[in-house]
């Protein structure tokens, strides 16, 4: 039975104003691709007619493509869904200047305004401009949270950072940088996938690329494509009309090969079903050694279809390499 979807998570762009080591996604300052206004227009179009209610825009950092994402959350009000924002909060230099940024979103009337803390990967790491946000956000009326990944967050706003404390999954960047300093399980005990349900994702992400991802670097299909990808020229141009629809009536994550491992017994059981023998005596947790069978089946030429984009697997890093095995030591 076709899969249907709630939310439609866009990363409008692979670049951002920081390398995080968390960065599920290789998202960098050196990271060039982003989407246009024809590919995101066209995804929540096909979005609205198959029922999903909300989008995101995420990256990277979404806002430094901010007069395309605001024509898409325009577009996206037009069609009836929600939309949401995730940011860095680099623009927020003063309370003033957060609000000339956010003024155009409040009028649309953003449904969630997602700011991430970064009180754990930087060391005193100064957050008045996530304080400023926060505080631009209330006075403009517009729902915000605080992202509080590995630590909580304290800005000195009564009220804005619930303590709930997101843990970190170790795979893009995390898997090479953060993981192998925090490895403690055997490989034969990751049998589940504890983050993401398959069979039921509820919401999936769309990058420049246009893969369809149900987890960072696991491809349903090429929405641009309406198939598997990657997308000719012209698809990239102009996203096939009917392409998410496609996806999402092909897609059976019991046939489809990377996801019927994982779902059938989590990375050890996608380890053993494509012969690759674990690189480490123990690993950080599911996702760490997920990301090392994915990346050295990407770097072998395997399932490309379903292990993309290469940008997931820092095949855009400069001088770096795809495979989590091989990598240096951490460097945290
Ligand atoms: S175990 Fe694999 S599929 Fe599951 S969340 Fe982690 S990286 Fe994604």
């Amino acid at each position: 039975m076709p899969i249907r979807l709630e939310g439609i998570h866009f990363l409008v762009t692979y670049r951002c104003t920081y390398a995080c080591d968390h960065c599920f996604v290789w998202g960098s300052p050196d990271a060039e691709d982003a989407m246009t206004l024809a590919q995101l227009a066209s995804v929540i179009d096909q979005a609205a007619e198959l029922g999903v209610t909300d989008v995101y825009f995420e990256g990277g950092e979404p806002t430094l493509a901010y007069p395309i994402v605001l024509a898409a959350a325009k577009h996206a009000r037009g069609r009836g869904l929600d939309a949401g924002i995730v940011s860095n909060c680099f623009w927020a230099t003063s309370l003033e200047d957060a609000k000339v940024w956010l003024a155009p979103f409040a009028e649309l009337g953003i449904a969630d305004l997602s700011l991430s803390s970064y009180a754990y990967f930087v060391e005193d790491a100064n957050e008045e401009r996530l304080r400023n946000a926060v505080l631009a956000a209330g006075e403009l009326g517009i729902p915000a949270s605080v992202l509080e990944v590995g630590a909580p967050a304290d800005i000195g706003v009564p009220g804005a950072c619930s303590g709930d404390v997101g843990e970190i999954m170790h795979k893009g960047r995390a898997a090479v940088v953060l993981a192998p300093g925090r490895a403690a399980r055997p490989p034969e005990s990751l049998v589940t996938c504890p983050f993401e349900d398959f069979t039921d994702p509820g919401r999936a992400h769309v990058g420049p690329d246009g893969e369809l991802q149900i987890c960072q670097g696991i491809s349903a299909g090429n929405v641009y494509a309406g198939g598997d990808g990657p997308p000719a020229p012209e698809q990239l141009a102009a996203p096939h009309p009917d392409g998410l629809r496609r996806v999402l009536d092909a897609y059976d994550p019991h046939a489809r090969p990377v996801v019927r491992d994982i779902l059938a017994g989590g990375p050890w059981a996608l380890a053993q079903a494509v012969g690759h023998g674990p690189a480490h005596a123990r690993y950080a947790d599911e996702c760490h050694l997920c990301y090392e069978v994915r990346a050295a089946l990407r770097a072998a030429g395997r399932y490309p279809e379903v292990v993309a984009p290469g940008q997931c697997y820092a095949e855009n890093e400069p001088g770096d390499d795809a495979d989590g095995a091989a990598s240096p030591a951490p460097q945290t």
